[in-house]
């Protein structure tokens, strides 16, 4: 079975396989840690998981370069604007990302440069141009590359060279296609640019990169000259790529990237949310109101990568129910203690199908509904109670095989709160990230308030209590031993 992606350089979905048979190597363009990303961008940022993740399945190792942007306009200007230095603007905001990333089981890359790291590369990146005639110092200082000593620029985003104005210049990091100008290798310093952190001394003169020159100089550090796949969503393609492409195969020569994937947008504006479900826009709103990892990961994989979607309360409700039996269905092949030799063949034929609809330009969405059909079918297998562990054995392998890569099945953590202690303790909880350990004493605090008032007969103080909880997406349940309180993620 090929393996195939799209290729936004041919406009064609193709065969792939890494230039080296062994390793896929892969640029992915980070945040802009000015503000914590929205969940329009880890829709993105859980394409690139999910491609990693597939990859991997086709036995390739993958190396995911995953840069953080700490220097660009925006940034400049929230410092500027808040009296801060641009790395008490970025610090923060990065911390939060890998947090957020963590909760949505987005896996590490395997490395994180960030571009106020890298300035020497990107510096000899810029001299290289230079010294080749690609690029050339204006008046203001500022270093800029010449769009019509690249003759293949435009190639990614197809602009028609009559479209170019060569020699008009365009200083800021982002802009529209009507303005293919020379853009801004090198940004002279500013006042606030010193004022903020962001100016380094250079042999062309003082001043900061631009964005697209960060991702040039740290891929290529990284990666080598030519990667397998870039990728980032789909506003990137131009200026931001069609840029690191001329920046980088003018100094090089090579194909800089053999593959270009882009992601559709989430939409989040102007969408209708449920009630409960409210405006959500960062992962800390999905936590807020318990929605889960699984539900989130659910709700985007059941759209294709190259479609837009919109990002509905509706949606996620479905999401969460949806995760829920993938939970029970999971425990159930836990639990059970042998099965009909025909679960078996149920088994791998979900594996083929899984696998087939990986291959297909990661059809996502094919490849959940391989699973949901996959749970449909080995149920009702359970249902009929034989005694074959062998078939319980590769229908447990096909399950870890399909949710090491799609990550679907929630994690339930169960406490019961008494009057004097809490079983089990939460700082022992496993596979608890520290916002969730926040969330959980959280929780646990208000039901102890909640037995107190009991205990004092106040029930409309208890109820409170109770609906404060549940509104968090916490479940909260009455037993012999006490009240069971129950997270899903
Ligand atoms: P930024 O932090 O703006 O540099 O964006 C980080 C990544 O998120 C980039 O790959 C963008 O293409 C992507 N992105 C931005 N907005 C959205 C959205 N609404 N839906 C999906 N991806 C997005
Ligand atoms: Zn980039």
């Amino acid at each position: 079975m090929t393996f195939r992606l799209y290729n936004t350089l041919s406009r064609s979905v193709e065969s792939f396989t890494p230039a080296d048979g062994e390793t896929v190597r892969m640029y992915t363009c980070g945040p802009t840690v000015y503000d914590p990303a929205h969940v329009g961008n880890f829709r993105t940022f859980l394409f690139n998981d999910l491609m990693r993740r597939a990859l991997r399945l086709q036995g390739w190792k993958v190396v995911q370069v995953q840069n953080l942007t700490d220097v660009d306009d925006k940034i400049i200007k929230r410092a500027r604007d808040t009296g801060k230095s641009i790395l008490e603007v970025t610090e923060p905001v990065t911390e939060i990302f890998h947090k957020d990333r963590r909760y949505l089981r987005i896996e590490d890359a395997e490395e994180y440069p960030k571009a106020t790291t890298h300035i020497p590369e990107m510096i000899a990146l810029v001299e290289d141009l230079l010294a080749k005639g690609v690029a050339y110092t204006a008046e203001d200082g500022s270093v800029y590359f010449s769009i019509e000593r690249f003759p293949g620029y435009g190639k990614l985003s197809r602009l028609d060279t009559r479209e170019l104005k060569s020699g008009a210049r365009v200083a800021q990091d982002d802009y529209t296609k009507e303005n293919a100008q020379d853009f801004a290798l090198w940004k002279a310093a500013k006042e606030e640019d010193e004022a903020t952190g962001a100016a380094w001394d250079a042999p062309f003169g003082r001043g900061r990169p631009g964005w697209h020159l960060e991702c040039s100089a740290m891929a290529m550090k990284y990666l080598g000259e030519t990667l397998d796949i870039h990728g980032g969503g789909v506003d990137l393609i131009f200026p931001h790529h069609e840029d690191e492409i001329a920046q980088s195969e003018a100094s090089t020569g090579k194909p800089f990237s053999r593959f270009w994937c882009h992601g559709e947008f989430l939409q989040i504006d102007g969408t209708k949310m449920s009630k409960r479900l409210g405006n959500i826009t960062t992962v800390k709103d999905l936590r807020e109101r318990g929605i889960s990892a699984a539900a989130l990961r659910h709700f985007v994989y059941s759209t294709h990568y190259r479609k837009q979607m919109n990002l509905s309360g509706e949606g996620l409700e479905g999401s969460l129910e949806a995760v829920r039996r993938v939970g029970e269905f999971g425990h159930r092949l836990d639990t059970a203690r042998g099965a009909t030799p025909e679960l078996a063949a149920v088994a791998a034929q979900a594996e083929k199908d899984f696998r087939e609809a990986l291959s297909d330009d990661l059809n996502a969405p094919e490849a959940v509904a391989a699973l949901f059909m996959y749970i449909q079918k080995a149920n009702a297998e359970l249902d009929r109670n034989g005694s074959d562990t062998s078939a319980l054995a590769t229908a447990r392998e096909v399950f870890a095989t399909i949710d090491g890569v799609l990550d679907l099945r929630p994690r339930v953590v169960r406490l019961v709160v008494g009057a004097e202690a809490v079983e089990p303790d939460p700082a022992t909880l496993p596979d608890t990230e520290p916002v969730e350990q926040e969330a959980i004493a959280w929780a646990v605090e208000r039901l102890r308030g909640r037995l107190t008032a009991r205990k004092s007969r106040d029930f409309a103080q208890s109820d409170a209590l109770r609906a404060e909880v549940e509104a968090r997406g916490f479940v909260v349940k009455d037993t012999a031993l006490g009240t069971q309180l129950e997270r899903w993620r």
